[in-house]
């Protein structure tokens, strides 16, 4: 058995059946990480002595016929999310060596589910990025092509996945970080309802869009995932309290009568033919699986990238006044007090501080109405056009990201063309639906391209059903 090639839910099998062990599948996952990871650089920090003794405790458990549902599976952990007793920095200098004292709720879900913690894995610096490239310590590759990013801001656990370093992986996702590097990295990325799984103990980016997401190789294991760490808890105030569903048991593969929409402005002028070919392919195999295809509009698409950057630098400048060295991570010192906190606040990044700027403009007085307030209305818009669209169709489908992965460095020096990497994916997060991305083939290059299927409010099981369909066929 090649332990690194099975999926989370193959191995899951493989342990319940004693044919193989987690302490095995662990050190495979370990030893495939000192092999491939010097050239990929998905991890910050890999918590190897805690997994095999975490492993180990899987072990005994399993031998005593225990089926927790990620029993013995290593997971990795976007360095967003603090992890009791191993570094969580969210990919910034001004976080470096911060060992949180306590549990995120996904990481104590993850516990209880019995999965192995692997390590911690790279973000664009407070996942304010769309390629990696803005984190603190590093750029990750696509192990697709080592030349190219991985997308962001998620980019470590999506590279992780993909080069077999993780049977699956946590992210997050504010404007799209799971579900672009997902589609970059030719691998599948669930971003969920905003609420749907409690924020506790997520580094605070942008409140109103953050949301925790999953990573897997398969349709399968991203829902196996996602089960295991979704869930209402009263610490987080936009906690959903739903009904428990059965997410995998929702994984029939029939999708006859489904109506997808199709927005015409979601096939963007200057986006790759390519990405527009194998997009339409997919929908195309959605029809023939059953699905009827309905042309929608989403007429207010083309405002979503500016009213992001209003709201969700307008919040990142208000969530990041919270580091002042005197509570979290290093502190430089100064010659007073306000000093020490202006020397430690230059430890930010450069579009760490541009969010901070932007975001603190928008909201001071005599612009709050102009910039802020009128992205609120905007965003009311949005979330209005996804409404009426939900009143004709089940799904929507649309690509992930208009292009497929870029070279490190084409996009790193000019801001607007790194948010346009978005431009697909943020509207999702200003509306109250959920998507996904899921590998629709490759462009000339042999680089990924992601079929995104978004759902209304709380339908993860549908839009996750309808890319099993769709990856099965
Ligand atoms: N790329 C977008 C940004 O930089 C989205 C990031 C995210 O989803 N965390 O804000």
């Amino acid at each position: 058995m090649n332990l690194t090639e099975l999926t989370l839910t193959e191995l899951r099998t493989a342990l319940r059946q004693g044919e193989t062990n987690s302490v095995a599948a662990t050190q495979a996952m370990l030893d495939r990480i000192v092999e491939q990871d010097n050239d990929i650089k998905s991890y910050l920090t890999i918590t190897d002595e805690m997994a095999l003794e975490q492993a180990a405790a899987a072990d005994k458990r399993l031998a005593n016929g225990d089926q927790s549902p990620l029993l013995g599976v290593p997971i990795a952990v976007k360095d967003i999310i603090a992890t009791k007793g191993a570094t969580t920095t969210a990919g910034s200098k001004i976080l470096e060596g911060f060992v949180p004292p306590y549990d995120a709720f996904v990481v104590e879900k993850l516990k209880e589910a019995g999965a192995v913690i692997l390590g911690k894995t790279n973000t664009d610096e407070f996942a304010m990025g769309s390629s990696t490239e803005n984190s603190g310590y590093f750029t990750t590759r696509n192990p697709w092509d080592l030349a190219r990013v991985p997308g962001g801001s998620s980019g470590g656990s999506a590279a992780a996945v993909a080069a077999n370093m993780a049977y699956g992986a946590l992210g997050t996702d504010t404007g799209g970080s799971v579900r672009q590097p997902a589609s970059f990295c030719g691998v599948v990325g669930l971003r969920p309802t905003y609420g749907r799984i409690s924020r506790w103990g997520v580094i605070a980016f942008a409140s109103s869009l953050d949301q925790v997401g999953t990573f897997g190789r398969t349709v399968a294991d991203t829902t196996a995932l996602f089960q295991a760490v979704t869930g209402y808890d009263r610490r987080d105030s936009t906690s959903l309290d739903v009904p428990a569903e059965d997410f995998e048991a929702a994984l029939t593969g029939d999708i006859k009568g489904l109506k997808v929409g199709v927005p015409a402005e979601y096939f963007v002028e200057g986006m790759d033919a390519e990405v527009e070919t194998a997009v339409r392919a997919a929908i195309a195999q959605l029809e023939k699986l059953g699905a009827e295809i309905i042309e929608i509009s989403l007429p207010h698409t083309q405002y979503a990238l500016p009213v992001y950057y209003l709201i969700a630098p307008a919040e990142a400048s208000a969530n990041l006044a919270r580091y002042d060295g005197i509570r979290y991570g290093p502190r430089i010192e100064g010659a007073d007090m306000i000093d020490s906190v202006k020397q430690t606040r230059a430890l930010f990044g450069p579009e760490v501080k541009r969010r901070i700027m932007l975001g603190t403009y928008a909201l001071s007085a005599g612009y709050y109405d102009e910039y802020y307030g009128r992205a609120l209305k905007v965003r009311t818009l949005i979330k209005q056009d996804f409404q009426n669209a939900f009143e004709q169709v089940d799904v929507i489908a649309a690509p992930t990201s208009p292009t497929t992965a870029f070279k490190i460095g084409e996009r790193a020096d000019d801001p607007l063309s790194m948010y346009l990497a978005d431009v697909l994916t943020l509207s999702l997060n200003l509306s109250a639906s959920c998507g996904l991305s899921v590998p629709c083939g490759f462009d000339s290059k042999g680089l990924p391209i992601g079929l995104q299927l978004i759902g209304n409010t709380l339908q993860e099981a549908t839009i996750l059903n309808t890319a099993f369909a769709y990856e099965q066929a």
